[in-house]
């Protein structure tokens, strides 16, 4: 574990996700002078492996969902009932690859991908015909039990990481968090999976994200000693959180939990997210930013008009990106909490000698 790791992991446990913020922006700024001296080289190696695709495509490709969590702005909108087709993500993996391919995640922006039920079919044809693709899943997990061992043997054989996102570490405190009364369930589907993980030696990475109003109580728990010991990993824990472009407020959070409200109208330079992923929606729109664009004002292109490279490369992107150098920042960015300076980031030494089979997020 590089000592910087170290160091996040205790800051983590030990101050809440506002002080970690205001850390990370002064570490950054720290960063950002060291970075001017040592990081150019590696800097531009990035730009020249981002300039060709983006290092995570992030799929929505069903549009439901089984919980009903506080945080998020999925029951502020309407939502239209989408399943993305077999032929247009054999399209996506095909232009994926031939871009040089990197990280194709089930990760949507408001949906569960265990409730797609095409998912262990694109998870096969991904995995048989494309291997530049390494794959990846962001779920809540309430869906597992839906799924055989064996069907969760060639989940966990077939992707690189597992998210799950957990309402904290008690019944009571999930159907808080998670506005559904499912903690049991997603307890005995944790044991399982990481048994079965276990089995197979480990394979694939499993990372919990655990999402509370009652964050000392969480980190003091005997329940997430266990779940390290499962084998979890368990570093993210956030009890802050963002207001989805003005959708979610104060009032939708409970007792503990806080609304973290940046200023990013002096960022001068492109968030990472837009310089290295891409979000695709059900029907092949796309969005720049699949973190918390819930109104979708982020759409920069769609697949039944132009390609995965076209729109990468294309104007609609090129707005966005631009959209933080010339001060012009849509309103999803204005106070948006996941602002990364990409120039930081794609400095850092974890980049040294970066190739798009490599996850990101493990090297930032
Ligand atoms: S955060 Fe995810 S799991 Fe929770 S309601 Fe929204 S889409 Fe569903
Ligand atoms: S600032 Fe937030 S909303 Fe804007 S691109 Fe970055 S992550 Fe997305």
């Amino acid at each position: 574990m590089r000592y910087l790791d170290i160091i996040k992991r205790f800051a983590k446990r030990k101050f809440s996700t506002q002080r970690l913020l205001i850390f990370s922006d002064i570490f950054s700024f720290l960063e950002k002078t060291a970075c001017h001296y040592n990081g150019r080289g590696i800097l531009s190696q990035m730009r020249s492996i981002v300039n060709l695709r983006p290092l995570i495509l992030d799929l929505q490709t069903c549009s439901v969902c089984n919980a009903r969590c506080v945080f998020c702005a999925r029951q502020k909108l309407p939502q239209a009932k989408e399943l993305m087709s077999i032929d247009l993500f054999k399209r996506i993996c095909f232009e994926y690859a031939a871009m040089g391919g990197g990280y194709l995640g089930f990760s949507p922006l408001l949906a569960d991908p265990l409730l797609d039920p095409l998912l262990l079919e694109r998870i096969e044809i991904a995995k048989k015909n494309f291997s530049k693709i390494s794959m990846y899943l962001f779920t809540n997990g309430i869906a597992l039990p839906n799924f055989s061992d064996d069907q969760l043997i060639e989940v966990i054989t077939r992707l690189k990481l597992i998210n799950i996102s957990l309402g904290g570490l008690t019944r009571d405190e999930y159907k808080v968090m998670m506005g559904v009364d499912q903690f049991k369930t997603v307890w005995g589907s944790l044991e399982r999976l990481s048994r079965i993980n276990q089995k197979l030696g480990g394979v694939c990475k499993l990372i919990l994200h655990i999402r509370t109003h009652r964050r000392q109580e969480t980190i003091n728990s005997p329940a997430l000693a266990k779940l390290e010991e499962l084998g979890y990993d368990c570093s993210d824990i956030m009890d802050a959180f963002s207001d989805w472009d003005g959708l979610v407020t104060e009032n939708d959070l409970p007792k503990g939990a806080a609304m973290i409200k940046r200023n990013n109208t002096r960022c001068k330079v492109p968030c990472l997210i837009p310089m290295s992923h891409m979000m695709i929606m059900p029907d092949g729109r796309i969005l720049a930013c699949g973190c918390i664009d819930a109104k979708e004002s982020t759409r920069v292109g769609h697949l039944d008009h132009s390609t995965l490279l076209e729109i990468w490369r294309g104007s609609g992107l090129k707005a966005f990106r631009d959209s933080f150098i010339y001060g012009n920042l849509y309103s999803v960015c204005w106070s948006c909490r996941y602002y990364k300076n990409y120039e930081i980031v794609f400095s850092r030494t974890g980049f040294r000698n970066f190739n798009p089979s490599q996850n990101l997020w493990e090297c930032v």
